[in-house]
Formats: structure tokens, sequence, C-alpha cells
């Protein structure tokens, strides 16, 4: 099976490079084999700003309503430049499916960033994000933004690859020179990972295909990405993929016998009570749609949503 490879904005120190203040790398097993089904590009804010390697250590405080970016040992408040780099490197991106930031981290942090009450870092405000990581998710709410801290829980991790997938193959299709039978076909092999994360926008998007008449597309396709890119934004509850994987099964219903239809109700219950892992039943879905030879489910993205590797 062919996949997209999603274009995410990574912190350098997590791809290899040695921009860390002590001049080290960090080394992520599964940010490291994520990457390679990828096209990474890589940031580290504070060596932008000109801060270099190896540098003292920069902290984010909190006073008067307004986060700043300090380095206590020189006294240079770094806020301002951050800023400004941020803002100005995130309007250059284009066609990018998500961000990989490093953890805790004063500039990139996504959460569990220290921040303190004074300028100095003696006295403990909260925990939060960093100030490059704050300006990425303002600018790009839309878009999976992780660290590589949340991506060791496996529910974050699923959730960012099917999101980060979902949304390179939505790119790479509208890198071509498409026609509305394109728009239909993906709309149908992408309906139950939409139907997934937001029935309500599901539906507005087959109207919107729907709706469609001769002459109209351009305006077809603006309407169905401004919906598109706000359909994933809220992570799924298990019982809404618990709801798609009891649609899918319907399709085998009458085909299976009472053994086999028990089993798969036992799995999952089991799922529901967090026993087994989501895959077991979607690896059960994906051979009873080989087994009946159902090419409508096997073209479904939902059931081979990522490259099976990346299942760790
Ligand atoms: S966490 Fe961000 S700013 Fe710090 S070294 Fe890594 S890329 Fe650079």
């Amino acid at each position: 099976m062919q996949f997209p490879k999603p274009v995410i904005c990574v912190s350098a120190c997590l791809n290899g490079q040695n921009v860390r203040y002590n001049g080290q790398t960090i080394n992520d097993d599964f940010v490291r084999l994520l990457l390679k089904y990828c096209k990474p590009l890589n940031v580290c804010p504070e060596v932008s700003i000109g801060l270099g390697v190896p540098r003292d250590r920069i902290l984010v405080y909190y006073a008067n309503n307004q986060f700043r970016l300090f380095q206590p040992v020189t006294q240079k408040d770094v806020t301002d430049l951050m800023q400004h780099f941020a803002a100005s490197f995130l309007s250059t991106l284009q066609g990018i499916d998500g961000f990989i930031l490093k953890a805790k981290s004063p500039s990139c942090g996504v959460s569990g960033t220290k921040i303190y009450k004074d300028n100095m870092g003696s006295i403990f405000h909260s925990r939060g994000k960093g100030l490059f990581a704050a300006e990425v998710i303002n600018t790009f709410g839309y878009l999976p933004v992780e660290d590589e801290g949340r991506l060791r829980d496996e529910d974050i991790r699923e959730n960012f690859l099917i999101r980060i997938f979902t949304l390179a193959r939505f790119r790479e299709m509208l890198s071509n020179n498409i026609s509305i039978q394109n728009l239909i076909q993906f709309h149908q092999e992408n309906k139950y990972i939409m139907m997934t994360y937001n029935q309500g926008k599901l539906s507005q998007l087959g109207r919107i295909v729907a709706e469609y008449k001769k002459g109209t597309f351009e305006k077809t396709l603006n309407d169905y990405k401004t919906v598109f890119y706000t359909a994933f934004i809220r992570k799924p509850l298990q019982k809404q993929h618990v709801n798609t994987i009891l649609h899918i099964f319907g399709y085998f219903s009458d085909k299976l016998n009472a053994n086999e239809k028990k089993h798969f109700l036992h799995l999952l219950d089991q799922y529901r009570e967090h026993k087994i892992s989501r895959t077991v039943i979607i690896e059960l879905l994906r051979n009873w749609a080989h087994r009946f030879n159902d090419t409508y489910l096997l073209s479904q993205k939902y059931l081979n949503p990522y490259p099976e590797e990346l299942t760790v």
C-alpha cells in the first residue's frame, strides 16, 4: 500500500542536529522512526535568534499578563526576538501537515514547560507552552502539534498519525490537477475516518460534494477545504471509534457465523475496557474485508490509515 509522506516541521534537536544548549541532540526512537516516513523540515528557534551552541539556559516567566523569555546569566530578554522569528518563519511555511516539537523546552515545549514568576527562575508559577510553540498553535491551530513526550501515549500517537497521513493525502490530491471525481473518491475513501472525528462535518462535506454542479468545481473545492481542515481538530473519544467499528462490522454481520460474531463482540468489550488496543480489532476487520473481497471496505483509509511499521 502506498502512503504519502507527511511534511512535518520538527524541532531540529529531535532530528539529529546538535543544537541543544549543551551541544547535544535528543534520541527518541519513535520520532526517529516516524521521520523516515515523512518529509521533515528542521527548525531550532533558539539558534535562529542567534543564541548559539552551547548557550546559557533561557526560561519563560509570567509577569504583567505576559509570558516572557529571558536568559538569566546575560540578563537578556529575548521575547521580541523569538516572537519576530516565529511570525516570520511560520509565515513562510506552506504545505505543512503537522509539527513535532521538543517537550518542556522554553521555546518548543507544547506542554509541560516550566514557567516561573520571576526572570531569574527562582519561583515556580505553572507549566505551559514554550514561546515558539505558542505561536505555532496560534497560527496553525487546525494542524496536529505534538511533542515527543506526548507521542509516547498510544492514543495521542494514533490520533497524530491518523491526522498527519490524512492531511498529507488531501494535500497530495490538491497538488494535482484534480476533478470532481477525484474529490468524490477522496471523500468516499476517507468517510470512516471523518465519521470517527466529526459526524456533523462528514455530513456537511457530503452535501458540498453532492451539490456540485457543472462549472462550479472551484467553489466546491474551496468549500470542501474550509470544512475539511476543521473536521479533525478534536481527538475522537473511544465511543466514536466504537461507533465506526460497528458500522464496518455491519457489512459482515450476515456473512459471519455465531462464534465469529461472539468473538468480535468480546474483543470490542475488551477494547472498551482498555484491555486491548484498537489495532487488534482493525486487523480483524481488515482480514474479513480481504476474505469477503469487499473492495469498498478495502479502500477505506480507516482500516489502513498509516504505514503499519508505525504501529509500535
Ligand atoms: S528544543 Fe527547540 S530551541 Fe531547544 S534545541 Fe531543540 S529545536 Fe532548538
